[in-house]
């Protein structure tokens, strides 16, 4: 199947600073107007059609007086569809993202292949954010997702968003990338993983390196074994197929100088738990394990298309935890590329087995900054949610712009403790570390600790447990139950909150 990763790219964006008047509107079939939570007559005044927009609005209003939308068709011969809704300028980012959501639903119902949006009567940092969130729910809103049914969904109409109102243009090339690279990690993840399997998930990845210009290399398993890989090759020995390895992506700048960064990413293309295998309910959804992988290739694809002027080496662990005669067990003990001699609990627990040794590798090349993705752990879930994914760091100094990154991008991220002392939990009487424990204890902070063996002192560190990875309705702006979060995170992260080139200590 092929991948449709540029499917937003057709569509074109075009910004215009006065208000549409009634011939403007009479040409679309669907216009979004967005007002403050209680619009005045200087801003109903800038609406075309304000006469009737406001008259139902305000019925509206009478019947349910927190009604913050109104569904309506216009007297025009075209019976444009009015989504008009009316938000709180004090609104937060993820509140703004969700009912962009919901607009982007009723627009995408429509299916027009052209929408008009308003926004007025906000300051200019408001109508910004909400130029920008609304962008980005629609462009969510009309990416196609895998289907294999013989009768497939038509592709979304939309080609053109014509956006009106605004005192001045908004720079939408973040919202552009992001949305790209989000819907790549969308994509990828939700493929079957009869489809998805690591050496397909490979030549896809090769090919998409070739077109964007990145450097490849391929570690497969005889090229794992001669690091002494042997925490990734316990997961892979029992693949039936000898596909699993580790892609090394180098994006580079033309100019020279910036603080290189590293992306790893978890990508388990399918997760059986191996010999401690898991019940149907857990077993199910087990093909978006690799989602790690996805966000970390989405966030890259994302960065390259904005022209970061940072080097960017991009890990992606890709193999299959599965049963078999040749399946690692509880007991065995494994030396990882580092040295470090570890005693496998859990076979469930592949997810920091094989991050391991792609953190020790990534850590060669000395990043200034290593940020890794993983869905990871159950017990973070029960921590946060699917609402908000966990951030662990090496540096406690990061902490409030971890926090700051996700309150501002809307992908809600929250902090959890690294210290020394968890390590006793890990203390194994035959190796260097447990790999797990049985306890249930904080299983998210046992396994950053777990990795965090295998990343040296002197990088920056950020891994992130994504809790958040797939969530029953969406979140936030995504309407998928895959989300793809992360990439949005990512990018506020670093070119909003400078991460790459501070110094952490
Ligand atoms: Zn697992």
């Amino acid at each position: 199947m092929e991948i449709p990763y540029r499917h937003t790219e057709k569509i074109k964006i075009n910004q215009h600073t006065k208000d549409p008047d009634r011939k403007r509107m009479d040409a679309f079939r669907v216009a979004v107007l967005v007002l403050p939570d209680a619009p005045r007559k200087p801003h109903w005044e800038r609406l075309a059609y304000a006469d009737v927009l406001k008259a139902r609005f305000q019925r509206c209003r009478r019947r349910d007086k927190h009604a913050c939308q109104l569904l309506t068709d216009l007297p025009n011969a075209a019976g444009t569809r009015a989504i008009l809704q009316t938000v709180k300028p004090d609104a937060s980012n993820f509140e703004l993202l969700c009912s962009a959501r919901k607009i982007a639903a009723e627009l995408r119902a429509q299916d027009p292949t052209a929408v008009l949006l308003h926004i007025a009567g906000f300051d200019r940092p408001t109508a910004s954010r909400l130029t920008e969130t609304l962008t980005a729910a629609i462009l969510a809103a009309v990416c196609p997702m895998p289907s294999y049914k013989s009768k497939t969904d038509k592709p979304a109409a939309l080609k053109r968003i014509e956006v009106y109102g605004l005192e001045q243009p908004v720079d939408l090339a973040q919202v552009l990338a992001e949305s790209i690279g989000n819907h790549l990690a969308r994509w990828l993840s939700a493929l079957p993983a009869n489809d998805l399997t690591p050496a397909h998930y490979r030549a896809f990845v090769t090919k998409l390196a070739a077109a964007e210009g990145w450097k490849m290399d391929f570690l497969d398993t005889r090229a794992l074994a001669r690091r002494k890989a042997g925490a990734f090759l316990a997961v892979a020995q029992a693949s039936p197929v000898n596909d699993a390895g580790i892609v090394h992506l180098r994006y580079r700048p033309a100019a020279r100088g910036g603080q290189r960064l590293a992306l790893v990413g978890k990508g388990i293309c399918f997760d059986t738990g191996g010999v401690n295998i898991k019940p149907a309910r857990y077993m199910n959804g087990m093909h978006e394990d690799m989602q790690g992988s996805a966000v970390a290739l989405g966030t890259l694809l994302a960065l390259s298309r904005l022209g970061i002027e940072h080097p960017v080496d991009c890990w992606l662990a890709l193999a299959q935890n599965h049963i078999g005669s040749k399946a690692y067990k509880p007991n065995d003990v494994v030396t990882a590329s580092n040295g470090t001699t570890i005693e496998v609990i859990h076979t469930d627990a592949e997810g920091r087995m094989v991050l391991a040794d792609t953190l020790a590798l990534a850590c060669k090349e000395k990043p200034r900054l290593l940020i890794d993705y993983a869905t990871l752990t159950g017990a973070c879930i029960y921590s946060l949610s699917s609402r908000y994914s966990g951030v662990f760091s090496n540096r406690d100094a990061l902490h409030a712009t971890l926090t700051t990154a996700g309150r501002e991008s809307g992908e809600r991220v929250w902090p959890f403790p690294l210290d020394k002392d968890f390590d006793e939990d890990l203390k194994s009487t035959l190796a260097d570390t447990k790999q797990c424990t049985l306890d249930g204890e904080a299983d998210h902070i046992l396994a950053a600790r777990f990795l965090n063996r295998f990343v040296d002192d002197d990088i920056n560190w950020v891994h992130v447990d994504l809790a958040a990875s797939n969530r029953k309705g969406g979140l936030g702006h995504i309407p998928t139950d895959t989300t793809g979060f992360g990439v949005r995170y990512t990018l506020n992260l670093l070119l909003q909150q400078g991460a790459l080139e501070q110094s952490w200590n």
